[in-house]
Order: C-alpha cells, then structure tokens, then sequence
C-alpha cells in the first residue's frame, strides 16, 4: 500500500488494544504527500469503493477483507450477528446498528453529519456501531441498540463505553420547528437540546446531547460517554458534511474487535 489514509480516535479506545476503530477523514495522501478524495463516490459496488475499503482496513491493520456494512435507512432496526458467515446479501439488510461479539469481524456505518456511535462492552467483548441521524435519534436507535445488547448478550450498562464520533454540531444544525415533533414526544428534557437560530422559525439542534442523553436513559453514566470535540459542518475541510456537501462522500466509521492476545 503505497498511499496513506488517516483516521481520528476516540481518547476512551486509543489505549484499548482489543478494539480497533477509526473515523475516515475526507482525504488520503499519495506517495508525492498529495490528497485526495477519499471514498469520492457512493457506489458501494465500484472499484473505488473496494479499492478505499481495502485501504481503510489495511491503515486500520485489520486483516479481514470483508467491511460488514447494512443499507442504512435512518430508521431503528439493530441487526444482531452471531454468525460469522452472513449471507452476501447482508450489506442489503435494512438497519441503522449493527452488534456483534465476533473476532475479528469488522463493522463499518457511513455517515456525513448524523452522529457515528460506538459502543464497547469491555467485560463481554460485545461491540456496537450505529447511525444516528435525526430520525434515527428522534426514535431513540442509540437506547434501542444497547437495549438490544442486553438482550441477546447480556450487556449491562456499567460495563459499557460509548463514543459519539463526529457529526454536525448545535453550532450548525438549523432544522424547522416540524422538525422538532419528534424529539418533544422522545426527550422528555427536549429544550435542553435546542437553542433558537437568528433565522425565524428556525432552531439549532443539539443531536450529540441527544444521543448522550438517549444512553443516559439506558443506565450509562456521563463519565462512560465520550464526544469527540468537531463539527462536520465547521470542519468541512476534514470530513463530508451533507448539508455542505450534498452527496460528495461519507465518513466511514470501522470498528472491530480484535482476537485475544
Ligand atoms: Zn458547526
């Protein structure tokens, strides 16, 4: 692999040998240090993609050429893998979280400024990625997901470390006062998450807080939460936002955990 492809960490996971994770910066540099687009279509069937996956996962020293990914649709379905072999058509599986307590078996979720959410049982070795956009936290996918842990693995909220990756913050996500229906009805605290923007009829809305209050209603405490301090929008110049860049690309969030030493 002569090109090199960056990532940003989570603080709670940099230390953690038995999970390996990373968010996708917009850009990766050539063998001349010149960047380019990262992932610059959306066509997860392309050359481009497969040749950009291959790199993410070789940077990341994964050795699996197989990324689990699922066709997000902003809803709140968990797809729960148990198997190691999932059918071929499994990136075709309508979901927005995928949890698994396979070995080297990595996740990925895209995202350009819905909120990536990581999240590691450290006692089960049970790992979670979710996409949590705002119809997807309106209808709290982060709760469900750890719901869905405890369900079939186990998981108690003590043990678990959640990370929000980057995603657009209350300083630029603007939405319209239908927009906030959904969040009233969740989020019993709901004016907590929304401040008024100049513009009327219009607000900033706080999707990071929500998704840490969405844990926080499941049992985890603030000091098992991590938000990772950017902006898609402000720091458009390292990651995709959509509402910037419309379709120009995805943060790929990959997580996996690793065998026991
Ligand atoms: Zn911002």
């Amino acid at each position: 692999m002569n090109v090199s492809v960056d990532f940003k960490k989570l603080k709670m996971f940099e230390a953690c040998n038995e999970l390996v994770h990373g968010f996708t910066i917009r850009t990766y540099q050539d063998y001349n240090s010149k960047r380019h687009a990262l992932f610059p279509g959306l066509n997860k069937g392309d050359e481009t993609y497969r040749l950009h996956s291959a790199w993410v996962l070789k940077a990341l020293s994964i050795d699996s050429k197989n990324l689990f990914t699922v066709n997000q649709v902003h809803g709140d379905t968990v797809c729960v893998v148990k198997n190691r072999k999932p059918k071929n058509d499994a990136h075709l599986q309508k979901a927005d979280a995928i949890v698994t307590h396979l070995e080297e078996f990595p996740l990925g979720i895209w995202t350009a400024d819905c909120v990536p959410v990581l999240i590691y049982d450290k006692r089960l070795r049970v790992l979670g990625l979710v996409h949590a956009g705002r119809r997807g936290t309106e209808i709290n996918i982060v709760r469900k997901t750890l719901q869905t842990l405890n369900k079939e693995f186990g998981c108690l909220a003590k043990d678990i470390a959640l990370g929000l990756g980057p995603a657009i913050g209350k300083c630029c996500y603007e939405v319209d006062e239908p927009c906030l229906t959904g969040f009233k009805r969740s989020y019993p605290y709901w004016e907590s998450l929304v401040s008024p923007s100049p513009s009327h009829g219009r607000f900033y809305l706080d999707l990071l807080n929500a998704n840490a209050i969405d844990a926080v209603s499941f049992g985890l405490q603030e000091n098992q939460i991590e938000r990772m301090p950017y902006c898609t929008s402000c720091d458009n110049n390292m990651f995709y936002s959509y509402r910037r860049d419309g379709n120009a690309g995805r943060i790929l969030t990959v997580a996996m955990i690793r065998k026991k030493a």
